[in-house]
Protein backbone atom coordinates (compact mmCIF):
# COMPACT_ATOMS: atom_id res chain seq x y z
CA UNK A 1 0.00 0.00 0.00
CA UNK A 2 1.75 3.22 -1.41
CA UNK A 3 2.69 5.55 1.30
CA UNK A 4 0.51 8.16 0.39
CA UNK A 5 -2.25 5.85 0.81
CA UNK A 6 -0.81 5.36 4.56
CA UNK A 7 -0.65 8.93 5.82
CA UNK A 8 -3.83 10.75 3.57
CA UNK A 9 -5.88 9.32 6.38
CA UNK A 10 -5.30 12.72 8.32
CA UNK A 11 -5.94 14.66 5.08
CA UNK A 12 -9.38 15.49 4.25
CA UNK A 13 -8.95 16.82 1.06
CA UNK A 14 -7.86 13.04 0.43
CA UNK A 15 -10.47 11.04 1.23
CA UNK A 16 -14.62 10.91 0.96
CA UNK A 17 -16.58 8.88 3.63
CA UNK A 18 -17.50 5.41 2.44
CA UNK A 19 -21.10 4.40 2.14
CA UNK A 20 -22.50 0.97 2.70
CA UNK A 21 -26.36 -0.91 2.70
CA UNK A 22 -27.78 -2.79 4.89
CA UNK A 23 -29.72 -5.93 4.35
CA UNK A 24 -32.72 -3.89 3.44
CA UNK A 25 -30.82 -1.51 0.99
CA UNK A 26 -30.92 1.46 3.70
CA UNK A 27 -27.82 3.24 2.12
CA UNK A 28 -25.70 5.39 5.18
CA UNK A 29 -22.22 6.49 4.95
CA UNK A 30 -19.79 4.60 7.54
CA UNK A 31 -17.54 7.03 9.97
CA UNK A 32 -14.49 5.93 10.02
CA UNK A 33 -13.83 4.74 6.78
CA UNK A 34 -12.80 6.02 3.54
CA UNK A 35 -14.77 5.09 0.09
CA UNK A 36 -12.57 2.59 -2.60
CA UNK A 37 -12.87 2.16 -6.04
CA UNK A 38 -11.16 -0.44 -8.01
CA UNK A 39 -10.43 -0.65 -11.66
CA UNK A 40 -9.24 -4.42 -12.12
CA UNK A 41 -6.67 -5.15 -9.42
CA UNK A 42 -6.08 -1.80 -8.52
CA UNK A 43 -7.85 -0.17 -5.16
CA UNK A 44 -7.78 3.54 -4.68
CA UNK A 45 -9.05 5.28 -2.07
CA UNK A 46 -11.29 7.96 -3.81
CA UNK A 47 -11.21 11.76 -3.08
CA UNK A 48 -12.76 14.91 -3.59
CA UNK A 49 -10.55 15.93 -6.09
CA UNK A 50 -11.70 12.72 -8.46
CA UNK A 51 -15.39 12.35 -8.15
CA UNK A 52 -17.94 15.18 -8.98
CA UNK A 53 -21.47 15.40 -7.24
CA UNK A 54 -24.15 12.45 -7.78
CA UNK A 55 -25.32 13.58 -11.53
CA UNK A 56 -28.83 14.17 -11.85
CA UNK A 57 -30.76 11.18 -12.86
CA UNK A 58 -28.28 8.96 -11.30
CA UNK A 59 -29.02 5.77 -9.50
CA UNK A 60 -27.75 3.69 -6.41
CA UNK A 61 -27.73 0.02 -6.06
CA UNK A 62 -26.41 -2.08 -3.23
CA UNK A 63 -24.94 -5.17 -4.11
CA UNK A 64 -26.27 -8.37 -3.18
CA UNK A 65 -24.22 -11.29 -1.91
CA UNK A 66 -21.07 -9.48 -2.13
CA UNK A 67 -18.71 -7.07 0.74
CA UNK A 68 -17.25 -4.01 0.83
CA UNK A 69 -13.85 -3.02 0.40
CA UNK A 70 -13.22 -0.22 2.06
CA UNK A 71 -10.45 2.20 3.49
CA UNK A 72 -10.27 2.36 7.57
CA UNK A 73 -8.66 5.28 8.82
CA UNK A 74 -8.22 4.22 12.10
CA UNK A 75 -5.83 1.59 11.07
CA UNK A 76 -4.53 3.05 8.25
CA UNK A 77 -5.43 -0.39 5.67
CA UNK A 78 -7.96 -1.78 3.26
CA UNK A 79 -10.34 -3.84 4.64
CA UNK A 80 -13.24 -6.52 3.94
CA UNK A 81 -16.21 -5.52 5.76
CA UNK A 82 -19.33 -8.50 6.29
CA UNK A 83 -20.95 -6.75 9.09
CA UNK A 84 -21.36 -3.66 10.23
CA UNK A 85 -18.21 -2.06 12.88
CA UNK A 86 -20.80 -0.43 14.85
CA UNK A 87 -23.79 -3.57 14.93
CA UNK A 88 -21.90 -6.88 14.77
CA UNK A 89 -23.97 -8.93 13.27
CA UNK A 90 -25.57 -7.05 10.99
CA UNK A 91 -24.30 -7.61 7.14
CA UNK A 92 -23.53 -4.46 5.38
CA UNK A 93 -23.15 -4.85 1.40
CA UNK A 94 -21.26 -2.22 -1.04
CA UNK A 95 -23.46 0.30 -2.90
CA UNK A 96 -22.76 1.48 -6.29
CA UNK A 97 -24.10 4.35 -8.87
CA UNK A 98 -25.51 3.86 -12.14
CA UNK A 99 -24.71 7.15 -13.46
CA UNK A 100 -26.64 9.18 -15.61
CA UNK A 101 -25.68 9.52 -19.74
CA UNK A 102 -22.68 11.43 -20.78
CA UNK A 103 -20.86 10.25 -17.61
CA UNK A 104 -17.36 8.33 -17.76
CA UNK A 105 -17.05 6.08 -15.05
CA UNK A 106 -13.47 6.30 -13.68
CA UNK A 107 -13.38 3.98 -10.84
CA UNK A 108 -15.70 0.81 -9.97
CA UNK A 109 -17.34 0.44 -6.35
CA UNK A 110 -14.96 -1.50 -4.21
CA UNK A 111 -16.50 -5.46 -3.23
CA UNK A 112 -15.45 -8.99 -3.23
CA UNK A 113 -17.96 -11.43 -3.61
CA UNK A 114 -19.59 -13.59 -1.14
CA UNK A 115 -19.12 -17.47 -2.10
CA UNK A 116 -23.35 -17.42 -3.42
CA UNK A 117 -22.53 -14.33 -5.57
CA UNK A 118 -24.65 -14.59 -9.08
CA UNK A 119 -24.53 -12.53 -11.79
CA UNK A 120 -25.18 -9.30 -11.29
CA UNK A 121 -27.80 -7.21 -13.75
CA UNK A 122 -27.15 -5.33 -16.83
CA UNK A 123 -26.29 -1.78 -15.36
CA UNK A 124 -22.83 -0.46 -14.86
CA UNK A 125 -21.41 -0.29 -10.83
CA UNK A 126 -19.67 2.72 -10.78
CA UNK A 127 -17.61 4.20 -7.30
CA UNK A 128 -19.65 6.51 -4.77
CA UNK A 129 -18.90 7.71 -1.59
CA UNK A 130 -20.06 11.04 0.70
CA UNK A 131 -18.56 14.07 1.22
CA UNK A 132 -20.21 17.41 2.48
CA UNK A 133 -23.64 16.18 2.89
CA UNK A 134 -23.33 14.82 -0.42
CA UNK A 135 -22.92 11.36 -2.85
CA UNK A 136 -19.85 11.59 -5.04
CA UNK A 137 -19.56 10.04 -8.15
CA UNK A 138 -15.89 8.55 -9.39
CA UNK A 139 -17.27 9.65 -12.77
CA UNK A 140 -16.46 12.62 -15.33
CA UNK A 141 -18.51 14.77 -17.72
CA UNK A 142 -17.63 13.75 -21.46
CA UNK A 143 -21.23 15.21 -23.06
CA UNK A 144 -23.35 17.59 -21.68
CA UNK A 145 -25.76 17.99 -23.90
CA UNK A 146 -29.12 17.31 -22.14
CA UNK A 147 -30.75 14.69 -25.07
CA UNK A 148 -31.53 12.54 -22.01
CA UNK A 149 -31.71 14.65 -18.91
CA UNK A 150 -34.92 13.55 -17.17
CA UNK A 151 -35.79 16.87 -15.89
CA UNK A 152 -36.67 18.18 -19.69
CA UNK A 153 -38.76 14.78 -20.02
CA UNK A 154 -42.01 15.13 -18.04
CA UNK A 155 -44.38 11.83 -18.68
CA UNK A 156 -47.44 14.48 -19.06
CA UNK A 157 -45.31 15.75 -21.89
CA UNK A 158 -44.66 11.85 -23.01
CA UNK A 159 -48.60 11.21 -22.94
CA UNK A 160 -49.30 13.94 -24.99
CA UNK A 161 -47.21 13.24 -27.32
CA UNK A 162 -48.09 9.24 -27.46
CA UNK A 163 -52.05 10.40 -27.97
CA UNK A 164 -50.78 12.81 -31.08
CA UNK A 165 -49.20 10.21 -32.78
CA UNK A 166 -51.88 7.71 -32.21
CA UNK A 167 -54.17 9.99 -34.19
CA UNK A 168 -51.37 11.29 -36.49
CA UNK A 169 -50.14 7.53 -37.07
CA UNK A 170 -53.25 4.95 -35.87
CA UNK A 171 -52.32 2.04 -37.93
CA UNK A 172 -48.24 2.03 -37.50
CA UNK A 173 -46.89 -0.35 -35.68
CA UNK A 174 -43.43 1.02 -34.90
CA UNK A 175 -45.24 3.96 -33.18
CA UNK A 176 -46.79 0.87 -31.11
CA UNK A 177 -43.35 0.29 -30.26
CA UNK A 178 -42.13 2.95 -29.61
CA UNK A 179 -45.13 4.12 -27.06
CA UNK A 180 -44.14 0.98 -24.56
CA UNK A 181 -40.34 2.00 -25.34
CA UNK A 182 -41.52 5.53 -23.61
CA UNK A 183 -44.06 4.49 -21.23
CA UNK A 184 -43.13 0.64 -20.01
CA UNK A 185 -39.30 0.36 -20.70
CA UNK A 186 -39.03 4.31 -19.96
CA UNK A 187 -36.31 4.47 -22.76
CA UNK A 188 -35.15 7.67 -23.28
CA UNK A 189 -34.83 8.06 -27.08
CA UNK A 190 -38.30 6.57 -27.51
CA UNK A 191 -39.00 9.23 -24.89
CA UNK A 192 -37.90 11.79 -26.90
CA UNK A 193 -40.03 11.01 -30.52
CA UNK A 194 -43.16 11.85 -28.66
CA UNK A 195 -41.03 14.93 -26.38
CA UNK A 196 -40.47 16.08 -30.54
CA UNK A 197 -36.42 16.24 -28.70
CA UNK A 198 -32.93 15.51 -30.61
CA UNK A 199 -33.01 11.77 -31.72
CA UNK A 200 -35.67 9.29 -32.20
CA UNK A 201 -35.02 5.68 -32.13
CA UNK A 202 -35.95 3.34 -35.21
CA UNK A 203 -35.62 -0.38 -34.14
CA UNK A 204 -36.52 -2.96 -36.64
CA UNK A 205 -34.05 -6.04 -36.45
CA UNK A 206 -35.52 -9.16 -34.89
CA UNK A 207 -32.04 -10.90 -35.60
CA UNK A 208 -28.25 -10.58 -34.34
CA UNK A 209 -25.21 -12.09 -35.72
CA UNK A 210 -23.16 -11.37 -32.34
CA UNK A 211 -23.93 -12.80 -28.83
CA UNK A 212 -22.51 -10.33 -26.79
CA UNK A 213 -22.20 -10.88 -23.15
CA UNK A 214 -24.34 -8.54 -21.77
CA UNK A 215 -26.85 -7.98 -24.90
CA UNK A 216 -29.78 -6.32 -23.27
CA UNK A 217 -32.46 -7.19 -25.20
CA UNK A 218 -31.42 -10.75 -25.58
CA UNK A 219 -29.90 -13.48 -23.31
CA UNK A 220 -29.58 -17.16 -24.04
CA UNK A 221 -28.47 -19.93 -20.75
CA UNK A 222 -26.76 -17.25 -18.54
CA UNK A 223 -29.27 -16.70 -16.16
CA UNK A 224 -29.09 -12.44 -16.69
CA UNK A 225 -32.46 -11.05 -17.02
CA UNK A 226 -32.67 -8.69 -20.16
CA UNK A 227 -33.49 -4.90 -19.52
CA UNK A 228 -36.00 -5.09 -22.44
CA UNK A 229 -37.58 -7.73 -25.06
CA UNK A 230 -36.36 -7.87 -28.61
CA UNK A 231 -38.77 -6.01 -31.00
CA UNK A 232 -41.21 -9.42 -32.30
CA UNK A 233 -42.15 -8.06 -36.03
CA UNK A 234 -40.39 -6.25 -38.72
CA UNK A 235 -41.76 -3.02 -39.32
CA UNK A 236 -42.65 -2.21 -43.07
CA UNK A 237 -40.57 0.49 -45.17
CA UNK A 238 -43.72 2.40 -44.97
CA UNK A 239 -43.77 2.26 -41.43
CA UNK A 240 -40.14 3.10 -40.37
CA UNK A 241 -40.52 6.21 -43.38
CA UNK A 242 -43.45 7.54 -41.54
CA UNK A 243 -41.90 7.44 -37.74
CA UNK A 244 -38.82 8.72 -39.48
CA UNK A 245 -40.26 11.67 -41.37
CA UNK A 246 -42.55 12.75 -38.55
CA UNK A 247 -39.34 13.10 -36.26
CA UNK A 248 -37.37 15.09 -38.87
CA UNK A 249 -40.05 17.43 -40.07
CA UNK A 250 -40.55 18.24 -36.01
CA UNK A 251 -36.93 18.95 -34.73
CA UNK A 252 -34.48 20.96 -36.00
CA UNK A 253 -31.25 19.14 -36.38
CA UNK A 254 -32.90 15.99 -35.69
CA UNK A 255 -31.37 12.63 -36.34
CA UNK A 256 -33.18 9.45 -36.69
CA UNK A 257 -31.52 6.00 -35.97
CA UNK A 258 -31.64 2.53 -36.58
CA UNK A 259 -30.41 0.04 -33.93
CA UNK A 260 -31.70 0.34 -30.65
CA UNK A 261 -31.09 -1.30 -27.10
CA UNK A 262 -34.69 -3.53 -27.97
CA UNK A 263 -33.58 -5.34 -31.02
CA UNK A 264 -30.79 -7.18 -32.74
CA UNK A 265 -28.16 -5.85 -35.33
CA UNK A 266 -30.02 -3.64 -38.26
CA UNK A 267 -27.91 -4.79 -40.94
CA UNK A 268 -29.78 -8.13 -40.50
CA UNK A 269 -32.98 -5.94 -41.51
CA UNK A 270 -31.08 -3.99 -44.73
CA UNK A 271 -33.90 -5.50 -46.65
CA UNK A 272 -36.49 -3.34 -44.68
CA UNK A 273 -34.36 -0.64 -43.87
CA UNK A 274 -32.54 0.37 -47.60
CA UNK A 275 -36.37 1.20 -48.75
CA UNK A 276 -37.45 2.92 -45.39
CA UNK A 277 -34.16 5.67 -46.25
CA UNK A 278 -34.93 5.75 -49.91
CA UNK A 279 -38.18 7.26 -49.23
CA UNK A 280 -37.31 9.29 -46.16
CA UNK A 281 -34.84 11.20 -48.46
CA UNK A 282 -37.62 11.54 -51.03
CA UNK A 283 -39.53 13.41 -48.67
CA UNK A 284 -36.73 15.50 -47.15
CA UNK A 285 -33.42 16.15 -47.36
CA UNK A 286 -33.02 17.37 -44.10
CA UNK A 287 -32.21 15.49 -40.72
CA UNK A 288 -29.24 12.90 -40.01
CA UNK A 289 -30.43 9.21 -40.70
CA UNK A 290 -27.60 7.21 -38.49
CA UNK A 291 -27.35 3.20 -38.10
CA UNK A 292 -26.25 2.12 -34.71
CA UNK A 293 -24.96 -1.38 -36.00
CA UNK A 294 -21.93 -3.84 -34.77
CA UNK A 295 -20.54 -3.37 -38.42
CA UNK A 296 -20.66 -6.90 -39.28
CA UNK A 297 -21.55 -6.30 -43.18
CA UNK A 298 -19.24 -4.02 -44.93
CA UNK A 299 -21.00 -4.40 -48.46
CA UNK A 300 -24.63 -4.25 -47.02
CA UNK A 301 -23.62 -1.24 -45.04
CA UNK A 302 -22.02 0.39 -48.61
CA UNK A 303 -25.42 0.07 -50.08
CA UNK A 304 -27.33 1.76 -47.43
CA UNK A 305 -24.68 4.63 -48.01
CA UNK A 306 -25.70 4.91 -51.42
CA UNK A 307 -29.27 4.93 -50.52
CA UNK A 308 -28.95 7.91 -48.11
CA UNK A 309 -27.92 6.65 -45.11
CA UNK A 310 -25.47 9.86 -43.36
CA UNK A 311 -23.70 8.49 -40.23
CA UNK A 312 -23.17 5.00 -38.67
CA UNK A 313 -21.95 4.23 -35.09
CA UNK A 314 -20.25 0.66 -34.76
CA UNK A 315 -20.09 -0.96 -31.55
CA UNK A 316 -16.79 -2.26 -30.18
CA UNK A 317 -15.25 -2.95 -26.58
CA UNK A 318 -11.73 -3.34 -27.69
CA UNK A 319 -9.86 -2.62 -31.26
CA UNK A 320 -8.13 -6.27 -30.01
CA UNK A 321 -9.52 -8.98 -32.00
CA UNK A 322 -9.37 -11.51 -28.76
CA UNK A 323 -11.04 -9.12 -27.00
CA UNK A 324 -13.20 -8.16 -28.93
CA UNK A 325 -14.61 -11.95 -29.85
CA UNK A 326 -14.52 -12.71 -26.00
CA UNK A 327 -16.87 -10.05 -25.72
CA UNK A 328 -19.04 -10.02 -29.07
CA UNK A 329 -18.98 -13.65 -29.70
CA UNK A 330 -19.82 -12.97 -33.30
CA UNK A 331 -21.52 -16.13 -35.09
CA UNK A 332 -20.74 -15.30 -39.03
CA UNK A 333 -18.29 -12.83 -39.29
CA UNK A 334 -14.85 -11.34 -37.93
CA UNK A 335 -13.69 -8.03 -36.29
CA UNK A 336 -11.48 -7.97 -39.83
CA UNK A 337 -15.38 -7.05 -41.28
CA UNK A 338 -16.13 -4.45 -38.68
CA UNK A 339 -12.82 -2.81 -39.43
CA UNK A 340 -13.87 -3.16 -43.59
CA UNK A 341 -17.30 -1.61 -42.47
CA UNK A 342 -15.49 1.56 -40.68
CA UNK A 343 -12.98 2.02 -43.83
CA UNK A 344 -15.64 2.05 -46.16
CA UNK A 345 -17.56 4.36 -44.44
CA UNK A 346 -14.78 6.62 -44.35
CA UNK A 347 -13.99 6.05 -47.99
CA UNK A 348 -17.33 7.07 -48.56
CA UNK A 349 -16.67 10.45 -46.74
CA UNK A 350 -19.16 9.43 -43.71
CA UNK A 351 -19.69 10.47 -40.43
CA UNK A 352 -18.09 7.43 -38.36
CA UNK A 353 -18.25 7.27 -34.50
CA UNK A 354 -17.17 4.06 -32.46
CA UNK A 355 -19.29 3.00 -29.47
CA UNK A 356 -16.56 2.51 -27.25
CA UNK A 357 -18.00 0.24 -24.24
CA UNK A 358 -15.39 1.04 -21.51
CA UNK A 359 -14.77 -0.33 -17.94
CA UNK A 360 -11.81 1.26 -15.82
CA UNK A 361 -9.67 -1.60 -15.06
CA UNK A 362 -9.26 -3.01 -18.82
CA UNK A 363 -10.01 0.08 -21.06
CA UNK A 364 -8.08 2.23 -19.91
CA UNK A 365 -4.90 -0.83 -19.76
CA UNK A 366 -1.36 0.33 -21.30
CA UNK A 367 -2.11 -2.66 -23.48
CA UNK A 368 -5.52 -1.07 -24.80
CA UNK A 369 -4.79 2.40 -24.35
CA UNK A 370 -2.04 1.65 -27.30
CA UNK A 371 -3.65 -0.71 -29.38
CA UNK A 372 -6.85 2.38 -29.63
CA UNK A 373 -4.52 5.13 -30.50
CA UNK A 374 -2.55 2.40 -33.17
CA UNK A 375 -5.79 1.91 -34.20
CA UNK A 376 -6.87 5.37 -34.55
CA UNK A 377 -3.62 6.14 -36.40
CA UNK A 378 -4.95 4.25 -39.68
CA UNK A 379 -8.98 4.38 -39.18
CA UNK A 380 -9.56 8.32 -38.20
CA UNK A 381 -12.93 7.56 -36.97
CA UNK A 382 -15.07 11.26 -36.63
CA UNK A 383 -15.84 9.89 -33.09
CA UNK A 384 -15.73 8.11 -30.09
CA UNK A 385 -18.37 7.64 -27.72
CA UNK A 386 -17.62 6.83 -24.15
CA UNK A 387 -20.37 4.01 -23.01
CA UNK A 388 -20.03 2.55 -19.73
CA UNK A 389 -19.82 -0.96 -20.34
CA UNK A 390 -23.28 -2.40 -18.70
CA UNK A 391 -22.01 -5.84 -17.44
CA UNK A 392 -20.74 -7.56 -14.39
CA UNK A 393 -17.49 -5.58 -13.74
CA UNK A 394 -15.34 -9.15 -12.29
CA UNK A 395 -16.83 -11.33 -15.12
CA UNK A 396 -15.69 -8.88 -17.62
CA UNK A 397 -12.31 -8.63 -16.43
CA UNK A 398 -11.98 -12.24 -15.98
CA UNK A 399 -12.81 -12.99 -19.65
CA UNK A 400 -10.42 -9.78 -21.09
CA UNK A 401 -7.85 -11.04 -18.92
CA UNK A 402 -8.86 -14.64 -20.89
CA UNK A 403 -8.48 -13.08 -23.66
CA UNK A 404 -5.35 -10.80 -23.46
CA UNK A 405 -2.91 -8.83 -21.20
CA UNK A 406 -3.68 -6.47 -19.16
CA UNK A 407 -1.33 -4.06 -17.06
CA UNK A 408 -2.24 -1.65 -14.00
CA UNK A 409 -4.57 0.56 -15.43
CA UNK A 410 -3.68 4.33 -16.49
CA UNK A 411 -7.12 5.88 -15.39
CA UNK A 412 -9.47 6.48 -17.26
CA UNK A 413 -9.21 10.51 -17.45
CA UNK A 414 -5.77 9.89 -18.90
CA UNK A 415 -6.89 7.44 -21.46
CA UNK A 416 -9.34 10.33 -22.94
CA UNK A 417 -6.92 12.62 -22.53
CA UNK A 418 -4.24 11.02 -24.03
CA UNK A 419 -6.36 10.17 -27.28
CA UNK A 420 -7.61 13.73 -27.44
CA UNK A 421 -3.97 15.53 -26.94
CA UNK A 422 -2.60 12.59 -29.96
CA UNK A 423 -5.90 13.10 -32.32
CA UNK A 424 -6.84 16.57 -31.32
CA UNK A 425 -9.68 16.27 -34.56
CA UNK A 426 -11.72 13.86 -33.03
CA UNK A 427 -14.81 14.20 -31.06
CA UNK A 428 -15.55 12.58 -27.96
CA UNK A 429 -18.83 12.31 -26.84
CA UNK A 430 -21.99 10.34 -25.75
CA UNK A 431 -24.69 10.78 -27.92
CA UNK A 432 -25.29 10.71 -32.02
CA UNK A 433 -24.71 14.32 -32.72
CA UNK A 434 -26.48 15.95 -35.75
CA UNK A 435 -24.96 16.43 -39.29
CA UNK A 436 -24.74 20.31 -38.16
CA UNK A 437 -22.83 19.28 -35.31
CA UNK A 438 -20.03 17.49 -37.04
CA UNK A 439 -17.19 19.27 -36.04
CA UNK A 440 -14.93 16.30 -37.34
CA UNK A 441 -14.35 13.38 -39.80
CA UNK A 442 -13.28 13.55 -43.29
CA UNK A 443 -13.60 17.61 -44.50
CA UNK A 444 -15.48 16.10 -47.76
CA UNK A 445 -18.26 14.84 -45.61
CA UNK A 446 -21.49 16.09 -46.96
CA UNK A 447 -25.08 15.71 -46.50
CA UNK A 448 -26.74 13.35 -48.79
CA UNK A 449 -28.00 15.66 -51.65
CA UNK A 450 -31.70 14.23 -53.14
S1 LIG B 1 -24.73 -6.62 -31.34
FE1 LIG B 1 -26.42 -5.72 -30.14
S2 LIG B 1 -28.20 -7.00 -30.48
FE2 LIG B 1 -26.38 -8.13 -31.16
S3 LIG B 1 -25.83 -9.40 -29.40
FE3 LIG B 1 -24.64 -7.50 -29.30
S4 LIG B 1 -25.87 -6.12 -28.00
FE4 LIG B 1 -27.20 -7.78 -28.67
Amino acid sequence: MNKALKNSGQDRTKWITAVVADADGRIFDLDGYAAVGMAGSDLRMLSPEDTVNLPFGAELMYLPNRMPVLFNLARKKIETLRENPYEPGSPIYPVAAFNSPGYVISRVSAYQEQSNASHLPLFSYGAVGWHKNRFRSAVFQIDSEPRQDLRLMKRADIIAGVERMRKIMPENRLRRHLERCALEYGCPAGKNFFLRRYEAPLPTSRACNARCLGCISLQQDSGIACSQNRIDFTPDPEEIAQVALAHIERVRNSVVSFGQGCEGDPLLAAHVIQPAIEMIRAGTGRGTINMNTNGSMPDVLKRLFSSGLDSVRVSMNSVRPDCYAAYFRPVSYEFADVIRSIDAALEMGKFVSINYLNLPGFTDSPEEVSALTNFLETHRVSQIQWRNLNYDPLLYWKAMNQASQNGPPVGMHQAVEQVRRRFPEIMHGYFNPPREKWTSGPQHVKPFKK
